[in-house]
């Protein structure tokens, strides 16, 4: 990531503090993992396993290293290969479209609608006879629309699997981002509304057969050990991992609350009219893993920002059918306008567990005395 950034006054992201908040118990955890003379497919993960699954109103959650780990055997599980399309949100972390590429299947984008979501309205179109999947991703923190999403890939026999990398603890209408999909896919990345201490990620879904089959994909194929009845990688979450994660797990809730809160007063206290603030939708609650604004040009902004020593970020400069090794997926008939706008406008506030009201203060007031003339 950013490594040697210059020091802020106000960082985009101080992860220090979430540790020192919840300090003694994740200490406990740690040293208690440390002793245990197991450190991996351990009690320390099944009980994790066990609480994320009722955390996301699933029957079955299987730890693996990583979200883009998660997305790559979900879809190797339902059997998405060569000649097979995906349809991705144009807009969503390039993660997302490795899933789809590891998996030698072709992404389809498209583009968002007023939530930085993926439009609904516009998937239809995008189907075709190759059509196997829907990715939506919860991008930010915030559901995507799940119910026409659902009846779409009924009407076509897709399978839906969601993104839920930026969203842990969001709802749509009551329940949780995750149980929507045939498979719901996590990221414990550091920095991710739940973060590990390293990397992480996790599989739900309340599919018995699929379950099984993902944890041995997991684990070189293997449910015994060294017989290997099916194709697997080694993609596990740690028990050192699992152990944190649980600590975390049960503030959750509160951490999200606390973002609700400086989300909120962002909202009712920024008053700029160069800034586009983020909407939410009624069908649910937002998370705020991102609060994301748009201003123009952004780089001028950006650049006051951090001479006040405000930290900020861009989620995401390039978007992922722009790079170039996906050049290849570039003959899209349709120009990405919308996407394209939006990653040269869009920038990210700091917004984390710890941030003082003072901090807020000072950063809306910095926002507010911003004049580009
Ligand atoms: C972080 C993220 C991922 C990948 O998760 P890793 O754990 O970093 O591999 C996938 N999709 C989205 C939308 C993400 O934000």
């Amino acid at each position: 990531m950013d490594i040697g950034k210059v020091k802020m006054k106000i960082e985009f992201n101080r992860l220090d503090l979430q540790y020192k908040k919840y300090q003694s118990k994740l200490d406990e955890a740690a040293l208690r993992v440390l002793g245990s003379n197991q450190y991996i497919l351990g009690s320390e993960l099944q009980n994790f396993e066990k609480s994320f699954a009722e955390y996301t109103d699933t029957q079955h959650c299987i730890g693996v290293n990583s979200g883009t780990d998660a997305l790559i055997l979900a879809l190797r599980v339902l059997g998405i290969g060569p000649g097979d399309e995906v349809i991705v949100p144009a807009n969503t972390y390039i993660a997302t479209v490795i899933a789809v590429t590891e998996n030698r299947a072709t992404p389809i984008f498209v583009e968002p609608n007023d939530y930085y979501l993926i439009d609904p309205k516009l998937i239809e179109a995008a189907i075709t006879p190759n059509t196997k999947a829907i990715i939506p991703v919860h991008l930010y923190g915030q559901s995507c629309d799940m119910d026409p999403i659902n009846e779409i890939a009924k009407k076509y026999n897709l399978f839906v699997i969601e993104d839920c990398a930026q969203s842990h603890g969001a709802l749509y209408k009551g329940k949780k981002t995750g149980s929507f999909g045939d498979i719901g896919c996590f990221s414990f990345y550091p920095t991710k509304n739940l973060g590990a201490f390293g990397d992480g990620g996790a599989v739900v879904t309340d599919n018995a057969d699929t379950a099984e089959k993902l944890r041995m994909m997991r684990n070189f194929g293997s449910r015994k050990k060294y017989h290997h009845e099916t194709e697997g990688i080694n993609s596990r979450l740690d028990e050192m991992q699992a152990a944190l994660l649980s600590v975390k797990l049960k503030h959750l809730d509160e951490m999200n609350k606390k973002r609700n809160e400086i989300a909120d007063y962002y909202l009712k206290n920024i008053d700029n009219k160069a800034i586009k603030l983020p909407e939410i939708a009624k069908y649910g609650t937002h998370v705020f893993h991102l609060f994301v604004i748009q201003i123009h040009p952004r780089e001028l902004f950006q650049n006051y920002l951090s001479k006040h020593e405000i930290g900020t970020m861009i989620h995401y400069p390039i978007p992922p059918y722009k790079e170039a090794r996906y050049s290849k997926f570039n003959n899209l008939n349709t120009i990405l306008k919308r996407t394209e706008n939006e990653s040269k406008n869009i920038l990210s506030l700091p917004l984390y567990i710890g941030l003082s009201k003072s901090d807020l203060d000072y950063v809306i007031e910095v926002i507010n005395k911003y004049d580009r003339k």
